[in-house]
């Protein structure tokens, strides 16, 4: 599996989180960068993404819920 979050190296300071284990975001300081909707599980347009919102569910993520992405551990 391979989406366009792949594509492009981590900015500086951008940790990937998800939602409970669902979707995948990337958080940089306050921003927060939808890139596969936790709701949905759709993989979100850039446009929507940027806007930390999901372009197919309309749905948008709580901080709150947030957690580092587990790396390292398949
Ligand atoms: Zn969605």
């Amino acid at each position: 599996m391979s989406g366009w979050a792949r594509e492009r190296p981590l900015r500086d300071g951008a940790t990937e989180v998800t939602f409970r284990g669902r979707g995948l975001a990337l958080r940089s300081g306050a921003r927060l960068i939808l890139l596969v909707c936790p709701l949905c599980s759709q993989r979100n347009a850039k446009r929507g993404a940027e806007r930390g919102i999901c372009e197919w569910c309309a749905y948008v993520p709580s901080p709150d819920e947030a957690e580092p992405r587990e790396t390292g551990c398949g």
